[in-house]
């Protein structure tokens, strides 16, 4: 691979001494054992330089690897390689009449990147996509092999890892019968007298809307399970045309709404994985808070709108189930998750973040790893119960610290 390496965004340019695409485990194995510095690269959707390699170190990309996608009916598992994105996944778990729990709002993504940082989708009672992973595959430092199974020692560190354990080479994740989902949206919900408890749970899976120009939702988009009750929503008018969730682009670009039933991963993503995902021109952040500060958060952020509209294309309330990972930002917490859509300019966001940092402080807000934040270690201490758990594993399994690049050295206080 030679050239730079940009992210999805185009707001990082990865440095890295060396950039690689093994095509093959024994190659990537001798890559990892000979270098010095590593860090894998997914997707490269992450607004941040969680995945830099740093100007010593070998970045590999795995999109070359074989595709590995091992469907086990009976066992209701897949293993999937660890350079395979959701969309890909997807189409083969549904072949196979199984289904993911859950998507995140596009399946663009590489599942080993998306794990690693703990992204999400949405509903009550769905945990994270990591919340899925039953086993993991990894190449540790000096390029061996090791598997680690669900209850095993080391396994609530090594799924949202940020990629301090090693190159993540597969990942068997558990899967649920098929199922077909409807989407339904509405505009217009007030946040004057909203119980979030009630219309969070009015759906498997619910999304918030707004761009904090007004006290209130602009959309609100339910995922309804065909095989669940049909939700009543009195709160808001429905939508009387497909909706994009950021004001003036194509709804073209997003899954089908009106309530037509089609498959879950054509229905939980809100972007079509043949189509830009989202405005193509952003940055992003989010928080991750216990669900019950859920409408104090949102008040504090209607505090401070008049600054943070001018800087936002859209801004998402999710829910998440507490899961069990140690640096997941839902570990051990029902959640509510807020997320930002900026404008793509560092410098004038910057400010904005710090800003809802601040209003969001009083509910031990936990940045999402992939994102923008601001949120120093120290404090990122205090949020994670588990995380001298995780260190001590990451330096157990990595004593030299060849997969630690600048962000998880400072992020996590780490030599
Ligand atoms: C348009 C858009 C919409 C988004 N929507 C959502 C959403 O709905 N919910 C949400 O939670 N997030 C969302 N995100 C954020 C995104 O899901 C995360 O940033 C995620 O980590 C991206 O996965 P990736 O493969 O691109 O990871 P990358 O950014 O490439 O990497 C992330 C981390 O994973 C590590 N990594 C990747 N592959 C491996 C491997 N094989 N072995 C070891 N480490 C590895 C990297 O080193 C890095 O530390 C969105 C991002 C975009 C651009």
């Amino acid at each position: 691979m030679t050239g730079t390496v940009t992210n999805w965004a185009g707001n990082i340019t990865y440095a890295a001494k060396e950039l690689h695409r093994p095509r093959s485990l024994d190659a990537l194995r001798s890559l990892v054992a000979d270098s010095a510095h590593v860090r894998v690269l997914g997707s490269g959707h992450s607004f941040n330089d969680i995945a830099e390699a740093g100007v010593d170190g070998v970045l590999l990309s795995l999109a070359d690897l074989p595709s590995e996608v091992e469907v086990d009916t009976a066992a209701r598992t897949v293993r999937v390689g660890g350079g395979v994105r959701y969309a890909e996944l997807a189409r083969v778990v549904h072949r196979h009449g199984l289904a993911l729990h859950n998507m995140a709002s596009l399946p663009h993504i590489s599942v080993a990147g998306s794990v690693a940082t703990g992204t999400h989708g949405s509903g009550i009672a769905n945990g994270s996509l990591a919340s899925a992973v039953r086993e993991v595959e990894l190449i540790t430092a000096d390029g061996s092999t090791m598997r680690i199974a669900r209850g095993e020692r080391h396994f609530d560190g090594a799924v949202t890892s940020l990629g301090a354990f090693g190159v993540v080479t597969a990942l068997t994740l558990g899967l649920e019968p098929d199922y077909e989902v409807e989407q339904h949206v509405f505009t217009e919900l007030p946040l004057q007298g909203l119980d979030f408890e009630t219309v969070a749970g009015t759906a498997y899976s619910v999304s918030l809307f707004t761009d904090w120009r007004e006290p209130g939702f602009r959309q609100v988009w339910l995922k309804r399970r065909t095989d669940q009750l049909l939700p009543d929503f009195p709160w808001a008018a429905p939508a009387t045309e497909a909706l994009h969730p950021v004001p003036g682009m194509p709804a073209v670009n997003c899954t089908q709404q009106f309530g037509v039933a089609g498959p879950w991963h054509e229905r939980l993503p809100h972007f079509r994985a043949d189509f830009m995902p989202s405005s193509g021109a952003e940055l992003q952040s989010e928080y991750l808070m216990p669900r019950s500060c859920a409408l104090d958060a949102l008040h504090a952020l209607d505090a401070v709108r008049g600054t943070v509209a001018p800087v936002l294309q859209t801004c998402e309330v999710r829910t998440v189930a507490a899961d069990t990972q140690w640096l997941s930002p839902s570990y051990g917490r029902d959640t509510v998750a807020v997320h930002f859509t900026w404008v793509k300019d560092t410098a004038a966001v910057l400010p904005v973040v710090r800003l809802v940092e601040q209003a969001l402080d009083a509910f031990a807000p936990r940045p999402h790893w992939g994102k923008v934040f601001t949120v120093p270690a120290r404090v990122l201490g205090e949020r994670y119960p588990r995380l001298g758990d995780f260190t001590t594993s990451a330096v157990e399994l990595d004593p030299s610290g060849k997969f630690r690049n600048a962000f998880v050295r400072s992020a996590l206080e780490l030599p």
